[in-house]
């Protein structure tokens, strides 16, 4: 099957004629479709459809566009078990899994729906009599958005709804290796009646056209989520360009677990932390920072149940971990393995699983590492697989700095029943998410989403904070006083002059 770009309201192939297969990570033989292989001359034909559409699309009233959003939702809520089925074929999360990251796109629809009659903004009492002052969220024209394939239709969402409430044009690239996703994502904005260049959809390499996208001087806005490196990259860019842009980095996630703890429900955390969607979340658990007076026990345990984990497609309901997204990544996996053998104790996994049905897929055994030092690799670097590297502390204060000591700073966990253990973890744990007595994935649309240091670049997605993303503020000033008001300079007496 072929599919196509969607730019100016209509399906078109690359202008190059170009196409690049899709393919099933469980099994590489599946192609799911073709897809336009597009150049920056598709970047622009896109970029230029989203600027000649965003007057219009911006002059309609704020509640309309969310009410646009809410019939999205209402398809997505349809059409739910579909692209589930379509995304664990394409991405090979496992399908409840799956469904969780369609059910996120529809609260986002929710959320940001409702934000129509809210983008609030404020007032406040002027210095000067018969003068007002209040201030309003203006859009800022074309979005460019670049999704990574991990949540391949949540994340565009998370981009797309509140950029497009705001007023804002968009021209979505997304991942290389999901792109089917979005392709049904712009189908259900299709029939939810977007207007023709409101949504641009344009396929392609990262390099060519997520690059050509960022450069081009119309598209005012980026937001991207993917590794480090590329966002560096994004980053100068845009900087020298004076765009604005949002980064939704790596992470080095790790869960606290204190000696005073609920093991069962610690070992609940930490396996569908580390295992969930194969480790490839950007706030997977990749680092267990175990009390050693519970370490043997909770360990042991962790190890028992990651050998018991049923690899395998995840259409098949009973398969609990799908496979990793391609042969690259298990290569990539594979590389951190082989320095963790150097760096720790190898304690089960550490290779790819390649018997039986598993022979056409990407699938790679649930890794643990024991043993681990603060200062090895595999206890700093992401590793985005089903790898878990497991540290000893002895108190709350190293547990705390042991788990700050990384370069990254999104989502961490600490599991006690010490209240004011966890009130401290709270202060100090230097991460954009905290939970208590929860594993580090589980992030809520409505909420904040978003890390310290280098996940990013102080942006935020999810709830009110992505606004500051996608829209400029303007402020307002109405002088009713009939004469000319000097701010600072009439309200105040001369020095030694009676007023
Ligand atoms: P990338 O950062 O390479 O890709 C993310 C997105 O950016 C994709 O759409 C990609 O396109 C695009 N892209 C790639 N290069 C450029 C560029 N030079 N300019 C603009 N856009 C570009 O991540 P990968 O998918 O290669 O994954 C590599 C690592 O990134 C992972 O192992 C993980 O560590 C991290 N990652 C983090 C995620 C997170 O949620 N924070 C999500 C995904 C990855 P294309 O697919 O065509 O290459």
């Amino acid at each position: 099957m072929s599919f196509l770009n969607f730019i100016g309201g209509r399906w078109v192939p690359a202008k190059s004629g170009r196409t690049f297969p899709d393919r099933n990570p469980a099994n590489q033989d599946d192609v799911i479709g073709e897809f336009p292989s597009s150049g920056p001359e598709d970047v622009d034909a896109a970029v230029q459809a989203a600027k000649k559409a965003f007057p219009a699309w911006r002059k309609v009233p704020a509640p309309r566009r969310g009410e646009l959003l809410f019939r999205t939702g209402e398809i997505l809520t349809r059409r739910k078990e579909e692209i589930a089925r379509a995304m664990t074929r394409e991405m090979g999360k496992v399908l409840k899994e799956a469904r969780g990251d369609v059910q996120e796109g529809i609260d986002t629809a929710w959320v940001h729906g409702g934000e129509g009659r809210r983008l609030h903004g404020y007032s406040a009492p002027s210095e000067l009599p018969n003068k007002a002052g209040w201030t309003v969220r203006a859009p800022i024209g074309v979005a460019g958005l670049i999704t990574p394939w991990n949540f391949p239709l949540a994340i565009p969402t998370w981009k797309s709804f509140p950029a497009l409430v705001s007023g804002n044009t968009v021209v979505l690239k997304p991942a290389s290796d999901t792109p089917h996703c979005s392709h049904l994502l712009v189908e259900c904005l299709i029939e939810a009646g977007i207007p023709p260049g409101v949504v641009n959809l344009v396929h392609g390499g990262g390099g060519t056209v997520g690059t050509a996208l960022v450069r081009h001087p119309d598209a005012r806005v980026i937001s991207f989520t993917g590794s480090s490196e590329v966002g560096r990259e994004i980053s100068a860019v845009a900087g020298r360009m004076l765009k604005r842009v949002s980064l939704e980095l790596g992470g080095k996630n790790a869960q606290i677990v204190m000696d005073d703890a609920d093991l069962d429900l610690a070992l609940e955390g930490v396996l569908w932390g580390a295992f969930g969607t194969t480790g490839q979340r950007c706030t997977a658990t990749s680092r267990l920072i175990v009390h050693r007076k519970v370490h043997d026990e909770l360990v042991g345990r962790v190890v028992a149940r990651a050998k018991k984990l049923r690899l395998g497609d995840g259409l098949d309901e009973k398969n609990e971990v799908g496979p990793l997204i391609n042969r690259e990544r298990v290569r990539a996996v594979q590389e951190y393995v082989e320095i963790g053998k150097k760096e720790a104790k190898l304690l089960c996994g550490g290779a790819p699983a390649g018997e039986g049905a598993l022979k056409k897929g990407c699938f790679y055994r649930p890794t643990v590492f024991d043993g681990v030092k603060p200062a090895a690799r595999i206890a700093r670097e992401e590793i985005f697989g089903p790898v878990l590297s497991v540290l000893t502390v002895g108190s709350l204060d190293e547990a705390i700095a042991c788990l700050n000591d990384v370069e990254y700073g999104l989502s961490s966990s600490i599991y006690t029943r010490d209240v004011n253990a966890a009130f401290v973890a709270m202060e100090e744990l230097d991460t954009g998410i905290v939970y208590v007595n929860a594993p580090t994935i589980g992030a809520e649309c409505h909420f904040p989403f978003g890390g310290t240091k280098s996940t990013g670049n102080g942006h935020r997605e999810g709830g009110h904070p992505i606004y500051e993303v996608f829209t400029e503020w303007k402020t307002i000033y109405v002088d009713y006083s009939g004469r000319l008001q000097r701010a600072q300079i009439d309200n105040r007496k001369a020095p030694g002059r009676k007023r």
